[in-house]
């Protein structure tokens, strides 16, 4: 209740009603006053002024009651119903912090979606949602996540965003299957489909979609609407901030140019493996690679040339191995693979079929294109770890001795490394 400098009520809705109380209390107490004294009264025209008052009073009681009681029920109504409202968006707004700061917490797209859902399904009782992201290369967008989807209605796992009004427009589109409405072209099924980007740093992260199957569903939407875009905007900045932690992280342990893992992170995972490998009294192999003359090809052909050498080499030894084995880049055109329980022979075989892959690319590059292999492994070669790179080393230097594009495997500390494959 607002009360004013001196204490007086400033609400006009409960001035209004203490008027029309103190009027009706006035009128009754005037009607009773006047009731009580007629008799009393003598002379019959005093009397006929007190049956007066008695009369007014009692039409004035009975105007106020007739038409100020249901004025002030339904004003009454009307402000019980603002303030239900007005609870239940602040419920809905301490909701989106809660959402906000667990969003803030969330590790990777796992939680993110959890939180999500959770938000979707308090806030947004009986929509479906879906969540699209943006992959890597921001070509196309990806389905992340759904809740409570309208059964038997298709979801494409995959979106193009010159497919979709709302992405191209940066605004929110409905898409219901109804006559002369504009749908995107990604669009399928019978739900009615609310899309909201989601934008956040000037850019669209992705796109979070909810649906119903309702008969009203575009009212139901259209009703809807700000709270999503509400619940859309606190996703939005997680889903870039998760977005943005991924590439920290992707930069932290891959090599830009080729994709491949780092140095450092190859130094990590030998260890872990030999440890692997010593525990389980299993093997582990490594194949070292050296590209070769390839200073010759950057002199003839430019460093992007060589560059592009480089990204597809590496291509086609990640399209040959296990996804358990790691590809890294050692340095500048030598390449290093570990391979976890895989032993000299094997990996003597790998390294022959990495040796075809590469020289392979000489026809798309119409240029010679080749490599030297070295293969080393534990317990075949060497039982010291210490001892694996560098047996695998000498084997890569005999290859580049023995006339390069060709294997050669390290087979014990007591023997010379073997030529296997040669021009
Ligand atoms: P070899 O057969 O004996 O290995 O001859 P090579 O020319 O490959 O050997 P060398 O070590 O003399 O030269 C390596 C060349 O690799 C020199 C360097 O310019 C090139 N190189 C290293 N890193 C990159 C890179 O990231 N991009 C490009 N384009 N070239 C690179
Ligand atoms: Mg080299
Ligand atoms: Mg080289």
């Amino acid at each position: 209740m607002k009360r004013d400098r001196i204490g007086r009520n400033d609400d006009p809705l409960e001035r209004a009603l203490q008027l029309r109380v103190i009027l009706a209390s006035g009128a009754v107490g005037v009607m009773v006053i006047a009731h009580l004294t007629h008799p009393y009264v003598g002379y019959s025209d005093l009397r006929m002024v007190v049956a007066a008052l008695e009369f007014a009073g009692a039409i004035v009681a009975l105007l106020l009651l007739l038409f100020g009681a249901p004025h002030s029920l339904r004003a009454l109504r009307e402000r019980r119903e603002d303030a239900e409202r007005a609870h239940a968006e602040r419920k809905q707004i301490n909701h989106l912090f809660r959402m906000t700061e667990m969003l803030q917490s969330a590790n990777g797209y796992g939680d993110a979606n959890a939180v999500l859902g959770a938000t979707i399904e308090s806030l947004l009782p009986g929509f479906g949602g879906a969540l699209y992201v943006f992959n890597n290369s921001r070509d196309r967008l990806e389905l992340s996540a759904t809740w409570h989807w309208p059964d038997n209605d298709p979801l494409r796992p995959v979106i193009a965003p010159a497919q979709c009004w709302a992405l191209k427009r940066g605004k929110f589109h409905l898409n219901a299957g109804v006559r002369g409405a504009l749908c995107c072209e990604h669009h399928v099924g019978r739900a009615t489909v609310l899309e909201l980007p989601m934008s956040a740093h000037g850019e669209i992260q992705g796109m979070l979609k909810i649906a119903t199957n309702l008969p009203d569903a575009s009212a139901q939407l259209a009703q809807a609407q700000p709270l999503a875009t509400a619940i859309a905007d606190a996703m939005s900045l997680a889903v870039s901030n998760i977005a943005l932690r991924e590439k920290l992280r992707t930069q932290a342990l891959r090599d830009p140019l080729t994709g491949l893992y780092n140095r450092r992170y190859m130094e990590d995972a030998l260890t872990r493996f030999a440890g692997l490998a010593e525990r389980s009294g299993g093997h582990l192999s490594a194949i070292m690679i050296d590209l070769d003359h390839f200073k010759k090809v950057n002199d003839e052909f430019g460093h992007a040339m060589g560059d592009a050498i480089l990204r597809e080499a590496a291509a086609a030894i990640m399209g040959t191995l296990r996804t358990s084995d790691v590809a890294c880049r050692y340095g500048g055109e030598e390449l290093l693979v570990i391979l976890p329980e895989c032993g000299l022979s094997e990996a003597t075989s790998k390294a022959e079929l990495l040796r075809e892959r590469i020289e392979a690319l000489s026809t798309t590059y119409e240029t010679t294109i080749s490599a030297s292999f070295g293969v080393a492994a534990i317990p075949d070669s060497t039982r010291v770890l210490a001892d694996l790179l560098s047996l695998a080393d000498t084997a890569l230097y005999q290859a580049k001795e023995g006339g390069r594009n060709r294997v050669v495997a390290a087979h014990g500390r007591d023997l010379a490394p073997i030529p296997i494959a040669a021009e």
